[in-house]
């Protein structure tokens, strides 16, 4: 990879793939989910030691923080469980350390009023280390670490009743700044090691497009995205024809040539909005949603014309070669699912094959009114 593309994927989330995107969502939820429970769980256990510790007046209101700090993370633990996509998640994770910062600013208040000489209890000091701490189990980007850090580093040194807060001296402040350092490394590592993962448990080696099970995961979000929003929704199912004479004539590498270069093609012909997987072997699939049954024949008659006038050299032999293929297309009616849509498709393919190949077929619920569509007419 690219130093460039390194720095610009470890600044900011705008340069994921949006499948990334939904994988990490998934991730930083459930780990917002588990310490807001924790955390809540250990916030009201502490009772008992601020009631031992502390003086009864203080102690009040240090409770009254408590029970309250617990409502918050309580709701946080139930928004979290619903947050669908990554931009929801972060929303989420600076609550939760806002509030977290917000309830030590109060304690710490509580702890510091005028005329309380009260010696703080040592735990209370360490708070904003464990905050920061804390944030080692979510791999961020640079830009929300450095945003979560901040919060901290601000509620650490926020001057309250005309002192600072802790930490009391410079040196403990560049210790929480120290802390916040190796902390980010192991948030940016994490990232590093996730998107390293998700690229080899998401994409085709190959090809480098989706494969089979990340293509059904995102096409299904999709699909019910539509089907709530009364959108269309279609899935393209393409076949090189006759691919095994490719691997028999020229050999297995030169197969995997005309694979990768048929994939790119058909990438370069597509919208941001469509999702593109290898099916599997030298069948591809593709979602097109928002778009209406017209508008899904024009762009297979402009994929097989154009793959028509695709020369594909294969290397190391340096010959050009020719490929064609089938289409079959099925659109979204009501009562379909995801599968009963694929395997439409998967019928509309079967009768391109059994029609002479290098043609599209939509195939409707109903199959009287089929028709296959060589490039151009219809048969
Ligand atoms: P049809 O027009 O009916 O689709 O015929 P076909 O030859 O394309 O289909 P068939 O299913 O008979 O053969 C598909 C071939 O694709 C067989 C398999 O060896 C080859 N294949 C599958 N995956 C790969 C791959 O990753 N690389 C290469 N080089 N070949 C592959
Ligand atoms: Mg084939
Ligand atoms: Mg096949």
């Amino acid at each position: 990879m690219h130093a460039l593309q390194y720095f610009r994927q470890a600044w900011s989330s705008a340069h994921h793939a949006t499948s990334f995107h939904i994988a990490r969502s998934l991730y930083l939820s459930a780990r917002i989910n588990i310490l807001s429970a924790l955390w809540g769980s250990i916030v009201i256990l502490w009772l008992p030691a601020d009631l031992i510790l502390l003086p009864l007046d203080v102690c009040e209101r240090v409770v009254v923080f408590r029970v309250l700090f617990g409502l918050v993370l309580l709701i946080i633990f139930n928004i979290s469980r619903r947050s669908a996509t990554l931009k929801s998640a972060l929303q989420t994770l600076y609550l939760l350390i806002l509030s977290i910062n917000l309830f030590f600013i109060c304690v710490m208040w509580a702890l510091n009023l005028p005329g309380q000489n009260i010696s703080i209890p040592y735990g209370y000091y360490l708070l904003p280390v464990a905050h920061i701490a804390l944030l080692s189990i979510f791999p961020l980007t640079i830009k929300e670490a450095g945003t979560l850090v901040l919060i901290t580093l601000i509620a650490s040194a926020t001057p309250f009743c005309g002192i600072f807060l802790i930490p009391h001296s410079q040196s403990s402040y560049w210790f929480l700044l120290m802390v916040a350092t190796a902390i980010m490394m192991i948030q940016l590592s994490k990232l590093h090691l996730m998107m390293v993962m998700h690229r080899q448990a998401a994409l085709d080696p190959l090809t480098s497009i989706y494969n089979r099970g990340q293509f059904l995961t995102l096409a299904q979000r999709v699909f019910e995205r539509c089907k709530k929003d009364n959108s269309p929704f279609a899935i393209m199912l393409i076949d090189i024809d006759k691919f095994k004479q490719v691997n028999d004539t020229w050999g297995h590498s030169a197969g995997d040539n005309v694979l990768q270069a048929f994939s790119e093609f058909i990438q370069n012909h597509l919208r941001a909005t469509n999702l593109f997987g290898r099916y599997g072997g030298e069948e591809f699939v593709i979602c097109i949603p928002y778009t209406s049954p017209e508008y899904i024949s024009l762009i297979a008659e402009r994929l097989l014309n154009g793959l028509a006038e695709l020369d594909i050299t294969i290397s190391p032999l340096g010959e050009n070669i020719n490929v064609t293929a089938s289409i079959g297309i099925s659109y979204s009616e009501p009562g379909d699912t995801l599968f009963s849509l694929i395997e439409r498709a998967d019928v509309g393919l079967y009768r391109c094959k059994n029609s002479g190949r290098n043609c599209y077929k939509i195939e409707p619920l109903s199959h009287s009114t089929s028709e296959i569509n060589v490039i151009g007419q219809v048969r």
